[in-house]
């Protein structure tokens, strides 16, 4: 398939290639920035958990732990997922600091070989499910010193990880990192790459100095921007490589089905678009509160009333008595059993509609890369339920502060509507090769019904809860 690429084509004279060469000549100031964010990370992870929490009458601007949680968890974290759609993996390979720090740790590490056990592909599907249902129990969004445990924790680990193996290599971020596997299925959709020309690299090309790819890729042979954090340290390269545009659909529908792994197709259903469902679901859920209901008179008419009580260790489940927050043992487990149940129903539910929609295909021999590439159709929607989950916060945060907010329902449902029409659109793209005529069609159908059973759940969340 021809690959199209917008703004290689003159070099010189174009802007896109210009920024990836200076990406490439000015390490010092991407160092300057990344040590900057590290000291910044570090500030709003630290200072909030040493002081007392705050008051009901404090306000984001004037209470520096309201500000914090508002900078880290409702601006942070929802426009980094936006800017991995738009910029592809930039926030990794310039802004990250754990990116910084465990690079940083490797080049003054151990530096010994990659262990078997790191390169296991489920590692992200496991981190992410992990830390998103811990998160749940500790009440990671709301309080300073759960936030601290769980992201400082993985800070922790990048850093020993980093510190342990590879030379002045990503190890952590590309085999570890909780959220690597969700930003790299969503940079498969970012209009900007670093595109290789392989025959100009082979050809040699201008001699050039050898750069260091930190995340590992092999960037001779690489074909898309999943696993690449657009660091620049590349750019013109052999005259081969070179930051572009192109179509934000072309990575998926041209290389899907080659670059594509069950893994990735696993953490998307189930993960990004499961687990996560189930995590921002819960707490206004009407059937989380009827099932705790009926669990509980179960605990007492079985004399098992010590379940009612909570373990009293803010690390185990949330523990704020002062705030009257207080998750008991019954509470932690429906939260774990609502997500997972969640994860569980509309993870199988999209699956079955996808691989009926393979069979529709009739690519029995060659199913699993066709299920594989079908289901990456879906990660517009999957993208577009992360940032409403996460921008919940943002909304719920700025109308504590009589933030006129009105207009935000109307534009949840077009964003939701747009990122279904983008999925549906992409999934007829990628039927059209395997299909024509009414066998796409119905491949189509399926796919749409997937689309409803994700959309509904955000509609049960956002309009009908
Ligand atoms: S391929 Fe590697 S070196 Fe090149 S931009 Fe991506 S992360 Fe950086």
């Amino acid at each position: 398939m021809a690959i199209e690429a917008i703004g290689c084509q003159a070099r010189e004279g174009n802007i896109l290639p210009r920024l990836g060469l200076w990406l490439r000549r000015r390490r010092d100031v991407i160092q300057i920035v990344q040590w900057s964010m590290v000291a910044f990370y570090l500030s709003l992870l630290i200072v909030p958990a040493m002081l007392p929490l705050p008051d009901n009458t404090a306000h984001i601007l004037d209470n520096i732990t309201l500000f914090t949680q508002f900078v880290f968890w409702g601006l942070w974290w929802p426009f980094v997922l936006v800017s991995v759609v738009l910029l592809g993996r930039s926030w990794c390979g310039i802004f990250c600091p754990e990116g910084t720090l465990t690079e940083f740790a490797s080049r003054h590490g151990r530096q010994r070989a990659i262990p078997k056990w790191i390169r296991w592909r489920g590692w992200p599907v496991v981190a992410f499910m992990m830390t998103t249902i811990y998160g749940q129990l500790i009440s990671a969004y709301q309080y300073p010193k759960a936030t601290l445990l769980l992201l400082g924790g993985s800070t922790v680990a990048a850093i020993a990880v980093g510190f342990l193996y590879g030379k002045e290599k990503r190890v952590w971020c590309r085999y570890l990192c909780p959220v690597s596997g969700v930003f790299h299925l969503l940079a498969k959709l970012a209009p900007l790459h670093y595109r290789v020309d392989t025959a100009q690299w082979l050809a040699g090309g201008q001699r050039q100095e050898k750069f260091n790819c930190a995340p590992l890729v092999a960037v001779r042979v690489m074909k898309g921007g999943a696993d690449c954090h657009m660091c620049g340290r590349c750019s013109g390269y052999r005259d081969a490589v070179s930051l572009c545009g192109r179509p934000p659909n072309q990575e998926i529908v041209a290389y899907g089905a080659e670059l594509g792994s069950i893994w990735e197709a696993r953490l998307l259903i189930y993960g990004v678009i499961g687990v996560a469902m189930g995590a921002f679901h819960w707490s206004a859920s009407p059937w989380f509160i009827a099932v705790k209901q009926h669990l509980a008179s179960f605990l007492l008419s079985h004399n098992l009333s010590w379940l009612l009580s909570s373990p009293g260790a803010w690390w185990m489940l949330t523990d704020y008595p002062a705030q009257s927050d207080v998750f008991n043992w019954l509470d932690g487990a429906v939260i774990v059993l609502y997500i997972l149940a969640t994860a569980l129903a509309l993870g199988t539910t999209t699956e079955m509609l996808l691989r009926g929609a393979v069979m529709v295909l009739r690519r029995e021999g060659h199913g699993g890369k066709v299920f594989n590439h079908l289901s990456q159709s879906l990660i517009p929607v999957g993208a577009c339920g992360l940032f409403l989950g996460l921008s919940g916060l943002t909304v719920a945060m700025l109308r504590v502060e009589q933030v006129d907010l009105s207009w935000v329902p109307a534009l949840r449902m077009v964003l939701l509507g747009g990122a279904c029409l983008w999925s549906a659109a992409m999934a007829w793209s990628v039927a059209g090769q395997y299909a024509v005529s009414w066998r796409r069609f119905v491949a189509l159908l399926a796919v749409g019904a997937a689309l409803c059973a994700i959309a509904s759940g955000w509609i049960c969340l956002y309009v009908l809860w």
